[in-house]
């Protein structure tokens, strides 16, 4: 109404002079009137135009035209218009920067495609999963630049609830799931997702099944071979079913050592913090482990003991003391009868070292790495011989790990070995004052 307002009364004015005129001097007058006011109008009007089309030639560069009346309302009103746009506008390319923010932070390989397949975007994932340049690529068909055929069974197919697990064609560490997201009119997104660990993990989960069912058949058959046999022939002379019990005694220790270390790694696993962190008098252990070792080589072998330092630990005494007894334990059943066992325990550049010297078998370089891997073991048959479970050094490292301590093992095959564990400084303390003697428990397991 406004709008209106203005020209309708302005008319009206110009008649009313007009009729005004044409009663008092005539209607040549009132004429001549009406072609002056109409003359001024075009002028103006025509002013008016072209200070318009200037400004919105380049709005953001030539000030606004400022006028009053009917066309100062028109300017008013394209102003604010134009100012509504801009602010949208400036809200949309903010929105954008944010959504393409988001897209380079996401760690999962994003492409979109255009209903033939063309790329038309991707984000800096994609490059290090697919190999693929948002600018470089931009326009180029996807199945010219990936080209496997899994891949391309799987773009044709477009079956947006399959998932298709692969390497990365540039990289053959890599596993990718790859998955067809649908969107817009004809788009897709393509995700690249590294599931790299996950199948790590899966492999491992299967691989340790596996061993822990391998591990436990041998046992299972042989004790139940022996309970079949004494069923079915319940006149054995004794001498020989005395002898099948201790082979089925014998088994049935080794599948109890397995458990027991199973249930050791998996409390070690689920603990998540070193529990009960307490002063462990470790030259005090270290003399309880040359005992143990003593009774375990039952005089094959000539065990030293020597301790430099007077250092006491801080941790975990019973997770301690199993992994310095697996260390120990493992010289003694790795060492030919005859051969030399060193304990020791010193502090070497402010770390405490505890060590194991034996003049075993050794190991050969290439098997150093994979010792604490469960169930590795160099020699599988030994390993059985001598009551192993091939967990040992899995635990030993679990155990360090969790108290900051690291393995060592420096080792020349047919010379002998030395498995050191290394204590980080913080761990280490001085004997407290009123040092008590901890009692030390017995160990549940002899063997590593
Ligand atoms: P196991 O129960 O088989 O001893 P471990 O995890 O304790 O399992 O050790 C893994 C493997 O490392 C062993 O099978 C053995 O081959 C090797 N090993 C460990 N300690 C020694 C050692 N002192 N001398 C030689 N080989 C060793």
């Amino acid at each position: 109404m406004g709008f209106w307002w203005r020209p309708l009364s302005v008319l009206a004015s110009v008649m009313l002079v007009a009729l005004i005129l044409w009663a008092g001097s005539g209607w040549v007058a009132a004429l001549g009137f009406l072609a002056g006011v109409q003359a001024f109008v075009m002028l103006r009007r025509l002013w008016q135009e072209f200070r318009l089309a200037r400004w919105l030639e380049n709005p953001d560069e030539v000030d606004p035209p400022d006028a009053t009346g009917t066309w100062g309302d028109i300017f008013y009103r394209l102003q604010k218009l134009q100012k509504r746009q801009k602010a949208s506008r400036g809200e949309l390319t903010s929105a954008l920067e944010q959504f393409e923010h988001a897209a380079m932070a996401v760690p999962d390989g994003m492409v979109i495609l255009n209903r033939s397949d063309q790329i038309e975007w991707c984000n800096p994932a994609s490059r290090k999963f697919l190999g693929l340049d948002s600018e470089r690529d931009r326009g180029q068909f996807v199945r010219y630049l990936l080209r496997q055929a899994h891949f391309l069974d799987f773009l044709d197919a477009a079956d947006y609830s399959r998932r298709l697990v692969c390497k990365s064609p540039i990289n053959r560490e890599l596993t990718l799931s790859l998955q067809l997201v649908p969107f817009g009119a004809s788009q897709k997104l393509l995700v690249a997702r590294d599931i790299t660990d996950l199948e790590r993990v899966d492999a491992m989960r299967r691989d340790f099944i596996a061993n822990v069912s391998h591990e436990l058949r041998t046992p299972l058959t042989v004790v139940g071979g022996f309970v079949e046999t004494l069923a079915d022939a319940p006149d054995l002379p004794p001498g020989e079913s005395r002898r099948y019990f201790d082979l089925m005694l014998d088994h049935t220790r080794r599948m109890q050592h397995l458990l027991d270390d199973l249930l050791t790694l998996s409390r070690l696993e689920s603990a998540e913090h070193t529990l009960n962190d307490e002063p462990v008098n470790v030259s005090e252990l270290a003399q309880v482990l040359k005992g143990e070792a003593e009774s375990l080589s039952r005089g094959r072998h000539r065990v030293n003991l020597e301790v430099g330092s007077s250092a006491w630990l801080k941790g975990n005494l019973q997770e301690i003391r199993s992994a310095l007894g697996n260390m120990v334990s493992n010289a003694v059943r790795y060492t030919p009868d005859g051969g030399e066992i060193t304990l020791a325990w010193r502090e070497r550049n402010g770390e405490g070292v505890f060590s194991v010297t034996d003049t075993g078998e050794g190991i050969a370089a290439e098997h150093i790495p994979r010792l604490t891997e469960r169930f590795y073991r160099v020699d599988r048959s030994r390993s059985r011989e001598t009551g192993g479970t091939g967990l040992g050094l899995a635990i030993v490292k679990h155990v360090l790990t969790r108290h900051g301590a690291r393995l060592d093992v420096q080792s020349i095959p047919g010379k002998g070995s030395t498995f050191s564990a290394l204590f980080p400084a913080q761990r280490l303390m001085a004997a407290p004052p009123s040092a008590t003697v901890i009692p030390f428990p017995a160990q549940g397991q002899a063997a590593g």
